[in-house]
């Protein structure tokens, strides 16, 4: 079973923390790693996407929500330390760079979101992209200023926050990501569309981008 070696770890919100491995493998943009360890007394596993895209020198990047369990064991790591890991897996992956794409994300489902956008970015910079993300508190809209500062970059790239709980200095979109993908799409001519999240929010958004006209095989999501 491959082992990964923690590089450093720190926190991006209270609730979300940043880690960086050295790993034995090359991934994809797009795949998730199953962590193992004792936890708890037992020996559990986690899966968590990969949010960076693939790194010449195997170092990935994983953005933890850390209250739970695992999570919590995770912060406790120190670096050097070893945690057992799957071979990468998923079905993410970067369709076409050269075509239109739409993202969709909440929390920390916007980690494979942000490596499949980099590569294509990486790829074709020129990319007609929009990533549309939502969070409950501004302060919690994870990459933001990454995002952009990309979208200052890249002139096809749109970066479209939206915040959906009690936040008085936000004066930006308000509202969850569904309520928003109207506003994403414009202006993309059949773009393909990626998304993950709760198996709810997966199906409320298969179902709003099929009526949208974007075909089954043109939408790419993960189910958490
Ligand atoms: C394909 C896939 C990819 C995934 N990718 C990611 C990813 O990139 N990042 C990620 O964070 N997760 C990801 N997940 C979910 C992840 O695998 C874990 O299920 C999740 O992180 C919770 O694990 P845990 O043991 O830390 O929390 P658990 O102990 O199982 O608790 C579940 C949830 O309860 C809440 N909770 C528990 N204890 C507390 C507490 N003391 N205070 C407040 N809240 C609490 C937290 O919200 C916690 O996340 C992915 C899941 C799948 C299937």
């Amino acid at each position: 079973m491959p082992v990964l070696e923690l590089l450093e770890h720190f926190l991006m919100t209270p609730r979300v923390s940043w880690f960086v491995f050295q790993a034995p493998f090359r991934h994809e943009a797009g795949q998730y790693v199953a962590l193992s360890a004792p936890v708890g007394g037992a020996r559990q596993t986690r899966y968590y996407s990969i949010a960076s895209p693939p790194d010449p020198s195997g170092r990935i990047e994983l953005c933890v929500q850390h209250e739970g369990a695992f999570g919590s064991h995770l912060r406790s790591l120190r670096r050097g330390d070893r945690t057992e890991c799957s071979e990468p897996g998923g079905k993410m992956r970067l369709l076409d760079a050269a075509r239109p794409a739409v993202y969709f994300a909440a929390g920390t489902g916007v980690s494979p979101m942000r490596a499949i956008l980099l590569e294509q970015l990486r790829a074709n910079p020129a990319a007609e992209a929009v990533l549309l993300l939502g969070a409950r508190h501004s302060s919690e809209l994870l990459f933001r200023d990454e995002l952009e500062a990309l979208a200052a970059r890249h002139a096809g790239f749109r970066f479209v926050p939206t915040v959906s709980g009690d936040d008085p200095g936000w004066d930006g979109r308000r509202g969850r990501v569904a309520a928003h993908i109207a506003e994403a799409l414009a202006g993309l001519s059949s773009p393909d569309a990626y998304f993950c999240g709760q198996r709810e929010l997966v199906a409320q958004l298969q179902e709003l981008l099929t009526a949208a006209g974007i075909a089954d095989e043109r939408q790419v999501y993960e189910r958490y």
